[in-house]
């Protein structure tokens, strides 16, 4: 409770209070204490001239009278007994040898020699003196006062009056005790006016205090009010500003955190920040995605055991290393390829390394395709052209000079180019599908305007393989979205397959059934079937799957077939088992 700053100044002020007021009083007593025996002994002085002069003849007497004349002893200590009880004082008359003649409270003759007594040696030096003494008789302090009679020069005798101190003893008490009350009093109010002005003086600073405190718990809400001018005033006010820039401060500091959190969470690339040890610092959801981690685990632990793959600590390494940017591209689990780039976080962050994962499996899987296109591309076409040179070359070495059989190259040659525009005609449709040059006129349509001009086309064609080829459609199906001749590009191409990989007497069924928000279209038959390792890839271009079994197809059909359905906002999958058929079906929207 001491130590606050309202006691450090109330304090010395009471105390200082205190110390004046216990001076005074000390002071004040003793002087008044001297005032008072001052008083005292002028007037015992007076009362014992008073006696002095009553007992003159008496004095005189006894001085003058002859050793064997009458004594006037008995007379002067009976006149010594009244005068005491007139005076209420103790009474004594001293002769000058300092055998005391009358006494009136004690037996003369029992009494020593008086000579020796201060008060006596001193009036009969210099007229009057006085002593305060303890007296045995008597039992307290008294106040003697002796006045050589009836003058110093010539005396007759001392005469000596004694009053007991004890009563302006009390007197004096009673004055200590007006004083002590008034000192505690005063103190009182010292205390409470003391403590009054400090606190007022202080409570600024409490105000100061608890504002800086709520600042430092993040709250920066309440201000501290300037109440004066004074010192503390002016802190306050300076507090003000500090905490008004403060706050301006932390909310530009919230927005930028804000920021770049919002940033770090949406971002799809993996940020991870390392620190001079090793240790994760930060990591991202992507990064938590892209690396199968989660960040509560991830933060804190070392990198090498938080990231299952070796390259990104390597990366991480030489980064520290060198001090310079590294980078590496790195396949993390089947199909995933990373690409990670370490980067100095030098000033931002001494020490520390960011490093940033890129998720390359879809470019991969671009240049792959990419790759494979161009060799399917060459690898087609170089078939039929050299076809074609070879039937141009024997023909020019005579085959010319036999019509029959340049009848029969030229047919030959026919079907060639025929094979090859087709492949072109389908190459160019795909692209131009794929790049969104095919606008769609989306209309309501009934699914068997869709189904029922493909089965048209085709019949003759399953007629002629000997195959049953029917249509099971329910009447009541809703209209889709869709325009028809793409829709029907769609069934023709997955009938056109469903006939050409079903052996003689097969069975190929045409079904449309509604199924939620859609009407599925679906293609069985009872052919070759496909094998599980092909069928995830038979939609993609060019992709046939036994290029063994020349088909005579281009193997872009159901790459063509996809991307129709999913331009009408469908999905196209297929089912199959080897040997045992297969199942092509997709989805179009419900109008
Ligand atoms: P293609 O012009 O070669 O038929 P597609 O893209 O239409 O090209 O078909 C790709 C491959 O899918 C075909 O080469 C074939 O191996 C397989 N395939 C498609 N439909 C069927 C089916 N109904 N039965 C068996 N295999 C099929």
């Amino acid at each position: 409770m001491f130590r606050s700053i309202r006691w450090r100044i109330a304090l010395p002020y009471v105390i200082l209070i205190l110390a004046s007021m216990l001076a005074l009083g000390v002071i004040l007593s003793n002087f008044l204490r001297q005032i008072y025996l001052d008083d005292l002994e002028a007037q015992l002085a007076t009362e014992a001239r008073l006696v002095g002069e009553a007992l003159r003849p008496l004095l005189e007497h006894s001085v003058g009278a002859p050793a064997n004349g009458e004594s006037a002893a008995p007379l002067i200590e009976q006149a010594a007994r009244e005068w005491a009880k007139t005076l209420g004082a103790r009474l004594t008359i001293i002769a000058l040898d300092g055998v005391v003649l009358g006494e009136s409270d004690d037996d003369p003759a029992l009494m020593s020699n008086h000579a020796d007594r201060p008060e006596v040696i001193a009036a009969l030096r210099s007229g009057q003196g006085s002593s305060i003494r303890f007296s045995h008789t008597l039992g307290y302090d008294m106040l003697y006062v002796g006045v050589a009679f009836p003058n110093p020069q010539n005396p007759l005798a001392v005469i000596r009056v004694a009053v007991a101190l004890n009563r302006i003893q009390s007197h004096l008490a009673q004055l200590q005790g007006i004083l002590f009350s008034a000192t505690l009093f005063v103190a009182v109010l010292a205390v409470l006016l003391a403590a009054w002005i400090a606190a007022r003086a202080s409570s600024p600073l409490q105000q100061l205090t608890h504002a800086a405190r709520q600042m430092a718990a993040g709250e920066l809400s309440d201000q501290p009010a300037a109440v004066n001018i004074d010192e503390i005033g002016q802190l306050t006010q300076a507090f003000n500003q500090m905490s008004v820039q403060l706050r301006q401060q932390f909310r530009t500091l919230e927005t930028e955190r804000g920021k770049l959190s919002a940033v770090l969470q949406k971002m799809s690339d993996g940020v991870l920040i390392v620190d001079q040890q090793g240790l994760v610092q930060l990591l991202n959801p992507a990064a938590e995605r892209m690396l199968s981690l989660l960040a509560r685990e991830a933060v804190g632990s070392p990198l090498a055991e938080a990231v299952r793959h070796h390259q990104p600590f390597e990366v991480w390494r030489q980064c520290q290393e060198t001090g310079e940017g590294q980078q590496a591209t790195f396949e993390f689990s089947r199909r995933i390829v990373l690409q990670v780039v370490a980067t100095p976080l030098d000033q931002a962050l001494p020490g520390s390394i960011l490093l940033l994962f890129h998720d390359m499996t879809r470019q991969r899987q671009i240049e792959r395709l990419r790759r494979d296109f161009i060799s399917n591309v060459s690898h087609e076409l170089r078939t039929p052209l050299a076809a074609l040179k070879a039937l141009t070359e024997t023909l020019r070495d005579g085959a010319l000079e036999d019509p029959p059989a340049a009848r029969r190259f030229l047919a030959r040659m026919e079907t060639e180019v025929d094979a090859l525009s087709l492949m072109v005609a389908e190459l160019l449709e795909l692209s131009r599908i794929e790049s969104g040059h095919v606008p769609l006129m989306l209309q309501p349509t009934a699914p068997m305007e869709i189904v029922g001009p493909a089965y048209e086309r085709l019949c003759l064609q399953a007629e002629r393989a000997n195959l049953s080829l029917t249509v099971e459609c329910a009447e009541d199906l809703p209209d889709v979205l869709a325009d028809a001749g793409r829709a029907q590009q769609i069934v023709v191409n997955l009938l056109h397959n469903a006939i050409k990989f079903t052996p003689e007497n097969g069975q190929v069924i045409v079904a449309c059934e509604p199924q939620g928000r859609f009407v599925c279209f679906s293609v069985r038959d009872t052919g070759i079937g496909i094998s599980a390792e092909d069928l995830p890839r038979i939609f993609e271009r060019f992709y046939k799957a036994d290029r063994s079994r020349s088909s005579g197809g281009t193997g872009l059909g159901l790459a063509i077939a996809r991307h129709l359905v999913e331009a009408h906002g469908g999905k196209i999958w297929a089912e199959s088992q080897l040997g045992q058929g297969s199942t092509f079906s997709f989805t179009i929207p419900i109008a």
